[in-house]
């Protein structure tokens, strides 16, 4: 099928073109007739499969009549995170290069008055994280009774991080009579409900089933020592050894770890940057763009960035802390091997994982191969360190297990250091709710039961102590007393004492 059966009007055909996109891909063949017929549509898939494309296309279509008014925008699309919101805002850039319509994007990390200015001149999309929007309809800037058009993208990420009370506020806010396109990688009961309270018989159209993993992913299993330190070194020999590794996105279950590997990394000669939940807007973008460009080699992040950021040249996905929802493992690797290109994910697994890792093998439907020895062999060869256990074990196996010829890793020294990015932390942001949620499976999310401030003023004040995120992680209490990696950095002046401090200052 060409782009040009699906019915777009010709302007959109030539954007198309221009974007280089030749033939559409099956959730825009399947989805795309549907909109533009006004139908509702629930649509079943993940990002990398085109969906972005298969709501911006036919609304530049549809938006080609009619005019935007003062604060009422025409159509909404609400997106879970700042980054898939800016992602979808550069598509309608793409796109809609044309179509001289007037696009605003509303997230959290921006100031109000330059988006405020925008709405009052009226716009054509708005895009927007839930709560930034409510702030702006709370604050009376914003009137959402001319939506003709509603977008709800990401749905189960939407319902992972607490945002479905919000969302249930919005539809209240949209008229009764519109179109919505709910989006939605998987399907959980609750977000079944949600489409079938809201949505007006819809069409279905699902691409793929979201438990499965690309071909062109290889996935292999490391097993590794539970001992922070040693777990560490056992990635740094990863990163070193790994043959076309080229870059990589490293992933750990808590925010708290990702800074901390973060820094172990860089503290090692690796050209690494952050990405979680509470660094504010700037800095998440600075970070991002630093990977994207190439000028850092690693970034290491929480599961903020394990959906829908695309981002295309990804050699190496590893999971640092194996997910602990089996899905999650799911999107991580998601982020390797797109477009067809080979990928490669790399799951440490320690003991005390066996849980997580049947739950993903159960949930992909295969078993993952390990690289090296087993978990039960690993424990069997009786703790020690983890990468030296791994490479004893290897060579007992007669495998390969030494580092090849101390060659270095792309970004590992100071050859590429650079990409340092603002590492502020304001402790603030809509997806923190989120994260605590994915960070931590066993705690609660906060209680969103203080509604007078302001979401953003909330989410800037520092973070209290009685938050599950905050409080002290027991595992990591005893920090000071936990056996630290070898730390080659000299303190002082080392072991090499200048001559003049060894002189006897009594002794003329
Ligand atoms: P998405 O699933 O919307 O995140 O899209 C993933 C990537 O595919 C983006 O980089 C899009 O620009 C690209 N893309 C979307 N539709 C097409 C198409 N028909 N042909 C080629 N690339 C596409």
């Amino acid at each position: 099928m060409q782009f040009s059966d699906l019915g777009l009007s010709e302007k959109v055909l030539q954007s198309v073109q221009a974007a280089g996109y030749t033939t559409p891909t099956p959730i825009q063949e399947q989805a795309i007739p549907h909109v533009l017929e006004r139908r509702d549509v629930m649509g079943i898939a993940q990002t990398g499969t085109g969906k972005t494309a298969a709501f911006t296309l036919p609304m530049l279509s549809m938006l080609e009549t009619g005019r935007a008014r003062a604060r009422m925008p025409r159509t909404l699309v609400l997106e879970p995170t700042r980054e898939l919101a800016a992602q979808v805002e550069e598509n309608f850039n793409l796109l809609g290069v044309q179509h001289n319509l007037s696009v605003a994007l509303l997230i959290g990390g921006v100031s109000f008055g330059d988006q405020d200015a925008k709405i009052t001149r009226g716009v054509d999309v708005l895009i927007a994280t839930p709560g930034r929007l409510l702030d702006h309809f709370e604050r009376g800037k914003l009137l959402l009774s001319g939506v003709e058009l509603l977008i709800i993208d990401e749905a189960d990420r939407m319902l992972d991080m607490g945002f479905i009370p919000d969302i249930e506020r919005i539809i209240k806010l949209v008229p009764f009579q519109r179109q919505t396109l709910f989006f939605s990688a998987t399907m959980p009961p609750e977000i079944q409900e949600l489409a079938d309270r809201f949505l007006s018989n819809p069409v279905r159209v699902e691409v793929a089933p979201s438990a499965t993993t690309a071909d062109t992913i290889v996935q292999r299993l490391v097993a590794v020592s539970k001992e922070p330190a040693e777990k560490r070194e056992a990635l740094r020999e990863i990163l070193r050894n790994s043959p076309d590794l080229t870059n990589a996105i490293i992933f750990c279950n808590r925010k708290r770890d990702v800074s901390i590997l973060h820094r172990s990394l860089r503290k090692h000669g690796f050209n690494s940057v952050e990405l979680h939940g509470d660094m504010d807007q700037r800095a998440r973008i600075a970070a991002l763009d630093a990977f994207r460009s190439g000028q850092a080699t690693f970034l290491v992040a929480s599961n903020v960035a394990a959906r829908g950021l695309d981002i295309p040249d990804v050699s190496h996905v590893i999971n640092y802390d194996i997910s602990n929802h089996a899905e999650d493992y799911v999107h991580r690797i998601g982020r390797t091997g797109r477009a067809g290109r080979t990928g490669y994910s790399i799951t440490l697994v320690a003991p005390g994982d066996e849980k997580y890792l049947a739950a993903i093998e159960n949930l992909i439907g295969q078993d993952v191969r390990w690289d090296g020895p087993t978990l039960a062999e690993f424990r069997k060869a009786g703790g020690g360190g983890a990468s030296q256990s791994r490479r004893d074990l290897r060579s007992d196996r007669g495998e390969r297990g030494e580092r090849r010829g101390g060659r270095k890793r792309p970004g590992h020294s100071d050859e590429r250091r650079t990409g340092q990015t603002d590492e502020r932390r304001t402790g603030h942001s809509e997806e923190r709710r989120g994260e605590l949620v994915d960070e931590h499976a066993v705690a609660p999310a906060p209680s969103r039961t203080r509604n007078k401030k302001s979401r953003e003023d909330r989410a800037a004040l520092p973070p209290t102590t009685d938050t599950p995120a905050e409080q002290p992680d027991r595992k990591h209490r005893p920090r000071r007393h936990e056996p630290e990696e070898p730390d080659h950095s000299v303190v002082g002046f080392g072991s090499h004492i200048p001559a003049f401090m060894r002189i006897d200052p009594l002794r003329r």
